[in-house]
This record gives C-alpha cells, structure tokens and sequence, in this order.
C-alpha cells in the first residue's frame, strides 16, 4: 500500500477489519475442527460458539465506525485507477459491508446453529440412509435461504441472491444459459461412449491399505508444490479445503478401502484449491483481498489439478511407477494404459464426487434445478428424495437404491450452502478455458508432467490467477488470464477430443 494522507481511511478501514478477518479464520478453525476431530455430542456447543464468533464478526463489519470509515475511504480514493489494490480493496470491503448490512444478526446467529446441527444430523442420516431424519433441518435450511434472499429485494430471481455469494455477480438466467448450451453436447458424447467398447475400470477397485494411500497422498500433494510448512492434510467424510491464513492451508481427504480413486482425485483436487490459497500473496496477509476470486473460480484451480493434470497420461507417466512401488500386489501387473483408461472411464454413476468428467455436469445441472425449485417454493423437502430419483432417472439412467446413495449424499445442503453447486460445473469450463491458455505459453508441458516437474504451471496459475487474491471480479479475471469471458467451447473441444481417442468414437 502507498503512504500518504489520502489513504488513511483505507488503512484505518483495513486495520479496524483485521478482527473481522481474524474472526472469520477462528470460524474456519471451528469449522474444520468439527468436520475432521469434534465427537457428535459436541455439535450443540459448537454450533452456540460459532454462532458467537460470527455475531462478533458481523459487529465489527456492520459498527458505525466501519460505516464512517468506508465512505470516507470511498471519497478520498474516487479518482484512483479502478485498477490499483486499493480500488479493489474497498470494492471487496464494500461488497461484504452491503450483504452484511442486509442480513440481520439475528438471522445469522439462527443460520449458524441451525446449519451445525444440521451437518450433525446429516451425518448420522447418511450413515443410516434415513431422509426423514435430515428432513426438519433441511426444511428450517432451505427456509433460512429463502428469508436470506428476501433480504436482497429486488432481484430478477430469488435464486440470484444465494449465487451471488459464491460467485460474485452471476446471475441465475446466465447459468441456466450456458447449462442449456451445453447440455446436449454432453448427453451426446455420454451416448455415443455408452455404445462403444467399455473401459475396464477393475484394477481400481482392490484392497487399498489406507496406510499407504495416506502416504501417496503426501506425496502427490507435495509434488504438485503443496507447502506442508504451511498446511496440512487430515481426514474427513467429506473433503475439502480452508485456510487461516496463508500460513495454514488445511485439506482434507477420505480414502476407501476397496476403491483407489477416492483419495487419489479427492487429494488432488483439494490440493488445488489449496495451491490458490497458499498463493495468495503476502501483501495482502488480513486484508479483503487475501482471498479467491470466487467459487467458481477456486474449483477451476481444483478441477484443473484434478482432471486436466491427474487424469492425463503425462502427469501418470511419472506418477505410476511409484504407485506400484506402493501397491505391487494390486498394481505391478497392470499396465500404464489399462490404469489411464481406467481413471478415466466414463460411467453413469450415482455418486457425484466419484463421477467422471464426461458425465459430472449433469449431476450439477440437477442439484442446481433442484435448489431453483427448492427456493422458488415450487418443489417441497418432503417430496425431494422422489423429485431426485425421477431426474438421475432422466439424466442418467440411473435410480438410487437408497437416499444415502441418492439425495442425501452431498455435505452441502446440512451446510446451508445452497447456491455453492453452480460453480463446480462452471470451474470444468474455466479450467479448460485456462488449460489452453497454459499449453500455448508452456508449450513443452506434458514432457515436464513426465518428469515429474509442475513447478512451471503452477507459476503460471500463480502469475495469472493467485496472484490476484480477491482484487478481481472473476469475469475479469478470466479474461485478463485467458482473452475472453466464460466459454463452454475450450471445455467440449477437451472432452470430446480426450473421450474420442479413449473410447474410439
Ligand atoms: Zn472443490
């Protein structure tokens, strides 16, 4: 940041801010802790004290003091470039005080301890495939979201307010536009691999010790530029990623006993995302801009390490030999080629995390109409197991044997986050949109993922993405980084290309 006078509200603005910043990593801590190490019976209390860390965090951002601090910071600084940090920085503080200022506190302490015994409950609905259980949660959550957006009058869907929180100034109307659009390039590439020679995918489906998966997964991690000095990797039911701060990155895996691919994809993924946050520079160490752009803009770093690289043949040419050094009895007679089409075997599946890239749209696309009917009011809780059935049946072929299976298999609704699905489907398309970009500047990048090198990408994804934090919205920031706005056309040239020579279409 520069001196001077005519910042001092600014900094003055960002030193009052770091309790708000502090406050919302405690709430990750929380948060985490719950998810990887807290025993059931602790959901009550921890649900009181997250509600109390987040009625302090909304204290702070909302007081008088803030509010002064923010126009002052505002006048001094309107004739600054719209592109210096410290534009940026009271746009993303301005940003955060206005949803704040919208949603009551009271609303918010309600969504805090609703949604911790939620994720509880969901847990043991889960494990006993029981919807009833998770049913009452599930409706006082969708009836939070709902009263949510109401505080966000007017808009031109109800939906709008809830995907603005994960992806800054998407709308509704333009999701379901570029979902339309590709659509039906996806059902016809699933149809023509559905009528051509199936990709054996046994050799993934062994005893794994958990043991040595959990060692493997250190080492991918590690690999692909994971600082461990400054993170680490734990296990829950589901994975995922948060920070504390630059210095402490969490991710988390889950491995299957009887199926490799769990951990090996669920580790790389969340180490994408963590390889965001750990390159957030340091300049912006508790300020607004130490952040990522967006959601969708945090799963094209994830989906981009998870299907691009970890399920290209280059990155296995360097990886496999070790992975059978790790698994000789499972894998020291299976070769390269028959593990590559097997990590990449297209198959409807029920479950979304496991599905493959061909088919894993689809499964947005219908947890995203579900949620639009859910806060529209016209698709109730109670008939939302069926409503689920009947669309895997029509998107994919396939009827759940249970909900645990089927409805209740995602963390996201006990969390509250409906809104969050959208950006999963749209971090494919960045990624490939990103993808290109990348090859064209690194030419020689598969001989480098051979020799086990991926220093070189991930300085590019630092330069053109990390780098950034928060300062930009992600419609900017992917088009300084790639020349263009979203395109679904990067992200089906990649498919059909990959999925053509796999499968011989
Ligand atoms: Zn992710």
């Amino acid at each position: 940041m520069e001196g001077g006078l005519t910042l001092s509200a600014l900094e003055q603005l960002n030193q009052r801010l770091v309790a708000y910043i502090d406050l919302s990593h405690v709430q990750s801590l929380l948060n985490w802790d719950l998810q990887v190490y807290m025993p059931t019976e602790g959901a009550e209390e921890r649900g009181e004290q997250s509600a109390t860390i987040r009625r302090l965090a909304h204290e702070v951002l909302l007081s008088d003091e803030t509010a002064r601090l923010l126009e002052e910071a505002k006048s001094q600084t309107a004739g600054l470039d719209a592109d210096s940090d410290e534009a940026a920085m009271i746009r993303v503080i301005d940003r955060a005080y206005t949803k704040e200022r919208n949603v009551p506190a009271d609303w918010v302490s309600r969504f805090s301890r609703v949604t911790s015994l939620a994720y509880d409950t969901w847990v043991k609905a889960k494990s006993r495939s029981d919807f009833a259980l998770f049913r009452p949660h599930l409706e006082e959550v969708v009836r939070l979201r709902q009263e949510y957006a109401s505080f966000f009058k007017p808009y031109e869907h109800g939906y709008d307010p809830l995907l603005d929180d994960f992806e800054p100034g998407m709308k509704t109307a333009e999701v379901q536009a570029i979902f339309r659009s590709i659509r039906p390039a996806q059902v016809a590439l699933i149809q023509a691999i559905g009528q051509a020679q199936p990709v054996d995918d046994a050799c993934l489906h062994q005893a794994f010790d958990p043991a040595a998966q959990r060692e493997f997964s250190l080492e991918l991690s590690q690999r692909l530029g994971f600082d461990f000095s400054r993170g680490r990797l734990d296990i829950s039911p589901h994975p995922f990623t948060t920070s504390f701060g630059q210095g402490d990155v969490r991710i988390t895996t889950h491995f299957a006993p009887a199926y490799l691919g769990m951990s090996l994809f669920s580790t790389i993924h969340e180490t994408g995302h963590a390889l965001y946050d750990q390159g957030i520079p340091l300049a912006y160490r508790r300020t607004m801009l130490a952040d990522g752009a967006s959601m969708a803009i945090h799963e094209s770093q994830s989906r981009l390490y998870e299907n691009l690289v970890g399920r290209s043949r280059p990155f296995w040419t360097y990886f496999y030999p070790r992975l059978q050094q790790r698994f000789p009895t499972q894998l020291a007679g299976v070769p390269l080629e028959t593990f590559y089409r097997a990590i990449n075997q297209v198959k409807p599946s029920l479950i979304r995390i496991e599905a493959d890239e061909a088919t894993y749209n689809l499964h947005i696309m219908l947890r995203l109409e579900l949620e639009i009917a859910l806060i529209e009011g016209s698709l109730a809780v109670k008939d939302l197991p069926e409503a689920w059935n009947d669309q895997m049946q029509a998107n994919l072929g396939l009827t759940p044997p249970d909900d645990a299976q089927g409805v209740l298999q995602d963390v996201h609704w006990s969390s509250g986050d409906i809104g969050y699905f959208a950006t999963y489907a749209l971090g494919n398309l960045v990624a490939a949109q990103l993808w290109e970009k990348i090859n064209a500047d690194l030419p020689d990048l598969a001989q480098q993922f051979e020799r086990g090198e991926f220093g070189a990408l991930l300085e590019w994804l630092r330069q053109h993405v990390h780098r950034f934090g928060a300062r930009y919205l992600p419609k900017t920031l992917i088009q300084r980084a790639t020349g263009t706005s979203i395109d679904p056309a990067p992200y089906l040239r990649y498919l059909n290309e990959k999925y053509g020579e796999i499968y011989r279409l």
